[in-house]
């Protein structure tokens, strides 16, 4: 059975405003891999939609998105270990939908590693290297290198059965990091390998991981469903949802110019801050803050930054921190850029306090360390503005904000799809 298109066939190719991967070029022999309407289908459940997908030789690629959403499975279609229900899987444009993984040359790395039971930490990181002929004293002392390098020096003499199970990962991560050091694969695709690490030890490792794929120039595809990790990790980053990709693009760009509401929402801890507006010809009112925004009079022809951003996508509705699409496009009939409903987002780090600006009611102030952030409460619900380190407010206090006109992101009220309306002014409006 053909699975319908996604209601957004994706362009190949997205290239972001900042280019692709760090390295400049990658060495000749790293494939560029590409999924062409490939999806798959599980009985009924369509895991992914028909997708078009490159993955540019030598880049660092994470596929985000939220559970159930389509990673893995997308993952293992270009590993060779899921075969599309239609589409195909290209290696440097050559068909290889029907090759099988072992012939692709390529380093798969799950979040479960299984290590050889019998052999000690040593050994197991050591064994690549014996397997590709390296002697077996050199093999661990490049074993043993790169183990002081994660930190895992320690447990070296030990069998995987004395390890707990962030350090089995550790180690199944470094027995993969490790064939780089003499013919590494072709690529890697990694399946959430830092899924039960926490705090610095999953920075450390996230570290490793990103100098070892330097090294290497070896074409990566990471899954998580961690956004700071995506941010930390990516060249570029594909944000998913339900068997869809949203928005592919480099990190800064998926986080200033998110394609849609659900990945504004998605990215970014916390997600950004959405208003239902109205729009007035070149002025925006906003229901949940006495707020006018007024803007750029050349606005009579609005790009659509979403579809510039992954070719038209269908409705996006609500997650579980913003109110959904449809109670600002309600309006079937509204035209961006025209009269009526549209969202505001505004990062916490452009809400600011001013005089001048809206009254809130503070719910609470949390300190983190370099910032505090602080939870506002309005008309319809609560606001995030980033706060300098040691200033803070008495909870139930009266604050002003406004936002800086530069961080003011548009979306339309009826599929919730960027806009990039510019911004000039964030006015108060007088209250009764
Ligand atoms: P997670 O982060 O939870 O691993 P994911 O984004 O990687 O999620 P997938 O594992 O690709 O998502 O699953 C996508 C959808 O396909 C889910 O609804 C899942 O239940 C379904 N699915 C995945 N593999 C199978 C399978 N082998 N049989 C049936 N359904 C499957």
């Amino acid at each position: 059975m053909t699975i319908p298109p996604s209601a957004s066939p994706r362009p190949l190719a997205q290239p972001g405003p900042e280019g692709g991967p760090t390295r400049p070029f990658a060495p000749p022999t790293v494939p560029r891999l590409q999924l062409a309407g490939a999806a798959k289908k599980f009985g009924e459940v369509i895991a992914v939609y028909p997708m078009d997908l490159e993955v540019r030789a030598g880049e660092f690629l994470v596929l985000l998105g939220p559970s159930g959403c389509g990673k893995t499975t997308t993952l293992r279609m270009l590993a060779g270990l899921e075969k599309p229900s239609q589409g195909s899987v290209l290696m440097d444009g050559v068909d290889v939908t029907g090759m099988r993984p072992g012939d692709r040359d390529m380093a798969f790395v799950f979040q479960m590693f299984s290590l050889y039971p019998h052999m000690t930490v040593l050994e197991n990181v050591a064994f690549p290297l014996r397997a590709q002929g390296l002697p077996a004293s050199e093999a661990e002392r490049r074993a043993a290198d790169l183990l002081r390098q994660m930190r895992l020096q320690p447990l070296a003499h030990l069998r995987p059965s004395k390890l707990s199970g962030g350090d089995q990962q550790r180690v199944g991560l470094a027995r993969a990091l490790i064939r780089t050091q003499l013919r590494a694969p072709k690529a890697f695709l990694m399946d959430e390998p830092l899924g039960t690490l926490d705090g610095a030890l999953r920075e450390e490792t996230r570290t490793a991981l990103r100098t070892a794929h330097n090294q290497s120039g070896a074409t990566t595809v990471f899954v998580t469903h961690d956004q700071d990790e995506a941010m930390s990790l990516a060249d570029r980053i594909a944000v998913m949802r339900e068997g869809k990709i949203l928005q592919l693009d480099t990190p800064r760009a998926i986080y200033d110019q998110p394609a849609d509401l659900f990945v504004a929402d998605f990215v970014g801890s916390p997600g950004m801050n959405l208003f239902p507006a109205r729009r007035q010809g070149d002025v925006a009112v906003l229901s949940a803050l006495p707020l006018t925004i007024h803007f750029a009079a050349d606005l009579d022809a609005p790009e659509d930054v979403a579809s510039r951003a992954t070719g038209p996508t269908g409705a996006v509705g609500a997650s579980s921190r913003n109110p959904g699409v449809t109670q600002a496009g309600n309006s079937a009939a509204n035209q961006p850029g025209d009269q009526g409903p549209c969202w505001l987002g505004v990062r916490p780090q452009n809400v600011i306090l001013s005089e001048t600006g809206a009254p809130c009611r503070v719910q609470h102030t949390e300190s983190l360390g370099s910032h505090n952030l602080l939870t506002l409460r309005h008309a319809e619900g609560l606001m995030k503005a980033w706060l300098p380190a040691g200033v803070r407010f008495d909870d139930g206090a009266t604050v002003c904000v406004s936002f800086l006109a530069s961080g003011c992101r548009w979306f339309d009220g009826v599929h919730g799809k960027a806009q990039n309306w510019r911004t000039v002014e964030v006015e108060c409006r007088a209250t009764a």
